[in-house]
């Protein structure tokens, strides 16, 4: 126990000259004149420095704690986070799309509790179970998240991440890309550890211009698309496939190497224009089939709670995808156009968003950017009218900012300007006209 030399008992650490229990040290002996004793309610009495030393050593505990946390995720062991804290963590980055969040939430637990469950000790009774991949077709309007979605799940779960374009792939023999690159980007993205890739997360855009029903018939490339739906539907399923390390076509003499894709979780996503139209037939049809009469919510698309399509297999099969190909996705979420009250929120919300960029921007010139409620609205209805979602955004906000950031560059003396409505409307107008 501390002596207390001197004090009064008023409760501030200062009047406490004495020894800290932890260090045994006298506050004058360690201190630079910034150290204090703090007395516990037992009496006990630690001195600052100490508490600093404590704190360091809980924060290394920490730290590691999280590393082992990771090094056993990424090995397959850990518990993998519940599809609540998935779906929190979501709703930091991405505006909107409640229902999607929750469902993607649900496939990738599932999908990393698969390959958890693959290492640990299950339950016998479900021994020769094998629970199959939940590989996602994400179906929604350019600019309205997909590819943040693929994104931010592979950040949360710190897995590798690439992105790859369903057009640039093509059949042996056409001019294009092996199926196979795909794997090598996500091999890049893991530093070339083919252990982490084979967990990584692979995003597919643009999966609905593959389809067999192809507009644009280019010589360049296959002229049907299934060729590469046959190609990739292997490697969507599990397959050992081998990579080029070098990219570019496969040839003879080339060293590959082997990437097991079991385990990767391939989310492919696509704007399907007009693939409402194709449900809406089916659906009309299927009512008057079934029931002998159209009921208007039997028959409608568009689910009116979620506002989701509802989507059938057999309409992407008429979009042009084959149904084995269908098969190896059997998560489809639709998303909608996102509305003007998303796009406000995703101008101003995120910790990035493009208001606080431009603010920043300016704030380096001494200028504070004010931004009235109106303008935001507005900028978020133009952007509705360039149909982009929200990349047109940044395509409004450019048409103002240009001449405000020309004006403005180098500025000296702190200044404001505030941007009103009728300059969004005046300036993206322009630009569009
Ligand atoms: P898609 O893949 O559907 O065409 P993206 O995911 O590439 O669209 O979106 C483009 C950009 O728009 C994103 O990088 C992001 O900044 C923004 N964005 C799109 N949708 C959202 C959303 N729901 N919430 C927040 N930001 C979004």
């Amino acid at each position: 126990m501390a002596k207390r030399k001197k004090g009064s008992d008023d409760g501030d650490p200062r009047n406490f000259d004495s020894i800290c229990d932890f260090c045994g040290r006298s506050v004058t002996e360690n201190g630079k004149g910034d150290n204090l004793l703090i007395p516990s309610p037992t009496g006990m009495l630690i001195c600052s420095d100490c508490v600093k030393i404590c704190k360091q050593i809980v924060d290394d505990i920490d730290r590691e704690t999280a590393a082992r946390n990771h090094r056993n995720f990424v090995e397959g062991a850990m518990e993998v986070p519940p599809p609540a804290a998935i779906r929190e963590f979501l709703d930091q980055y991405i505006i909107g799309h409640s229902e999607i969040k929750k469902m993607l939430a649900v496939a990738v637990h599932n999908h990393y509790r698969r390959l958890a469950q693959e290492k640990s000790s299950q339950n016998k009774a479900f021994a020769d179970v094998e629970i199959e991949k939940s590989n996602i077709l994400l179906i929604g309007p350019t600019g309205c998240g997909k590819t943040l979605f693929a994104k931010t799940l592979a950040k949360l779960l710190n897995v590798p991440f690439a992105i790859a374009d369903a057009t640039t792939i093509t059949e042996a023999g056409y001019v294009g890309e092996d199926v196979e690159n795909i794997l090598l980007y996500l091999l890049q993205a893991a530093d070339m550890n083919v252990q982490k890739a084979q967990r990584g997360i692979v995003y597919i855009d643009e999966i609905d211009k593959i389809g067999r029903r192809t507009e644009n018939v280019s010589i360049t490339r296959d002229v049907s698309g299934e060729g590469v739906q046959q190609a990739l539907l292997k490697i969507l399923e599990g397959t050992i496939a081998h990579v080029p390390p070098q990219g570019g076509r496969k040839h003879p003499q080339q060293e590959m190497i082997a990437i097991d894709t079991r385990d990767i979780l391939f989310i492919c996503g696509g704007a399907f224009v007009g693939l409402e139209e194709m449900v809406n037939r089916r659906r009309g049809r299927s009512a008057i089939g079934y029931g002998g009469k159209t009921d208007e919510e039997q028959s409608a698309a568009i689910d009116p709670e979620s506002g989701a399509l509802k989507v059938a297999p057999e309409d992407l099969v008429k979009f042009g995808l084959i149904p084995e190909f269908i098969g190896r996705l059997p998560v489809i979420a639709t998303m909608k156009d996102l509305s003007e009250e998303d796009l406000v929120r995703i101008l101003t919300e995120p910790k990035n968003c493009l208001v606080r960029q431009y603010q920043k921007l300016l704030d380096m010139d001494k200028v504070k950017l004010v931004f009235t409620p109106d303008a935001v609205c507005e900028i978020a209805r133009q952007a509705i009218k360039r149909k982009t979602g929200a990349r047109g955004l940044r395509s409004v906000m450019e048409s103002f900012m240009m001449g405000i950031m020309y004006d403005n560059g180098g500025n000296t003396t702190p200044k404001e300007v505030t941007i009103t409505d009728e300059l969004v409307r005046k300036c993206a107008n322009e630009k569009l006209s």
